[in-house]
């Protein structure tokens, strides 16, 4: 299953990136050891006793049991020219699928997989850990590495911020990474701002006055005000939204009635909304809502409506975006390899962290159709190209180096 990195030739390998790339067989076997043994939001107890028993035995200090789950070690380096503090964040949680891969490492958990590739950034994590520590005397300053609960929601980023894991000593900036199947092994995406998208919840339940099937009359049929609504919802971005700025409304369930002949007394709904620029932050929630209350108030209907705003966007700083875009390009080697402007309409909590202080998230390709290594992002098959594990800790290594010197 692991492929060989592309596009490099032994004489460009720098002893930073020999002494990593004999980590990858420690790599994969921790990673499949995670996936094994996969762990819902704020339950990743197995996982989080996994990584406090490696860095013990590894002598690196940290501290567990941070927002339930979460650990933050802390690495120093010893030469003393520089006393900032770069953080390195991964998530390490799982999502509520039952995986359909027949590989020996499947997931030993009923209906919970690593879906979304967290057990490698979790892998990623240890390893660059790892690799640090053993080189602590070619790196000044102090790298913190947060191994963070609940990505997948309710989201553990924010709890773990509250528990002071950027504070003492104080996180100068963060770097963290998402393995990506939407890019091919040997790409990265990062680019300076919006990255990733908000992400706001709704769930709006209708309510008419349900009846006879040919009797429309003497009822206010729910069905007929939704569906007003399921259109007239999509006039925000198209009539609202400054056109410049992207933004998506989905109303991805609806659920009325009973029967052919029976005109339904509620109809249900519930959607995702996201967008990139933070100043509408807020201005979703208003337009929904006013939409709502005017179709139903034109009916005659009322309407009950819960909306959550979920994480902010992903918002990269151009000084450190910059720094693990050169970093990439030099670990990458392909001309191609860094994607400039990649964004997402998806949604992540290393939002939290980089609304506190600078700090880049970007995507490393992991995708490998030759080996069948291609099925999307929170797919019962995904499954990721290994050989990206390495890539990961090299980046984060010589992002540090860099950061400090
Ligand atoms: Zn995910
Ligand atoms: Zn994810």
């Amino acid at each position: 299953m692991v492929s060989t990195f592309p596009n490099t030739t032994p004489v460009d390998l720098s002893q930073i990136r020999l002494a990593i790339r004999s980590l990858q067989p420690q790599l994969v076997e921790w990673r499949r050891g995670l996936h094994q043994k996969p762990e819902l939001g704020f339950k990743e107890k197995l996982t989080a006793e996994f990584i406090s028993q490696k860095l013990q035995q590894w002598g690196i200090e940290h501290q567990t049991g941070i927002a339930q789950t979460g650990i933050v070690a802390v690495i120093k380096g010893n030469q003393l020219s520089s006393e900032k503090v770069l953080a390195i964040r991964a998530d390490m949680d799982a999502l509520p699928i039952q995986e359909l891969n027949e590989v020996p490492y499947r997931s030993q958990h009923d209906g919970v997989m690593h879906a979304c590739g967290h057990d490698g950034h979790t892998a990623i994590a240890l390893g660059t850990a790892y690799y640090l520590h053993q080189h602590r005397d070619s790196f000044a300053g102090t790298v913190k590495i947060i191994f963070q609960p609940a990505e997948e929601g309710p989201g553990g980023a924010k709890p773990m911020i509250e528990a002071g894991v950027l504070k003492n000593p104080d996180v100068d900036a963060i770097i963290g990474l998402h393995l990506w199947n939407n890019l091919q092994l040997g790409k990265v995406g990062v680019r300076t701002g919006a990255l990733m998208a908000a992400v706001e919840l709704f769930n709006c339940t209708i309510l008419g006055k349900g009846g006879h099937g040919a009797m429309p009359h003497q009822t206010v049929d729910s069905i007929v005000v939704a569906a007003q609504i399921v259109n007239a919802l999509q006039t925000i971005v198209a009539r609202n939204v400054n056109p410049i700025d992207s933004a998506v409304v989905t109303v991805g369930k609806l659920h009325a009635g009973t029967t052919h002949n029976v005109i339904a007394d509620t109809a249900n709904m519930n959607g995702t909304v996201r967008y990139f620029n933070p100043a509408l932050a807020g201005f979703f929630k208003q337009r929904v809502e006013q939409i709502i209350a005017g179709v139903c108030q034109s009916h005659g209907a009322r309407y009950n409506l819960e909306y959550w705003s979920l994480y902010p966007p992903v918002i990269n700083d151009a000084g450190i975006a910059e720094l693990v875009r050169s970093v990439a390009q030099e670990v990458i080697e392909t001309p191609i390899g860094v994607v400039p402007e990649f964004q997402t309409m998806g949604g992540e909590d290393m939002s939290f962290f980089l609304q506190e202080v600078p700090g880049c998230y970007f995507f490393l390709g992991s995708a490998n159709q030759a080996l069948d290594l291609a099925y999307p992002h929170h797919h019962p098959r995904f499954d990721f190209d290994e050989t990206a594990l390495a890539m990961g800790v090299e980046i984060f290594v010589r992002c540090v180096e860099k950061f400090f010197s």
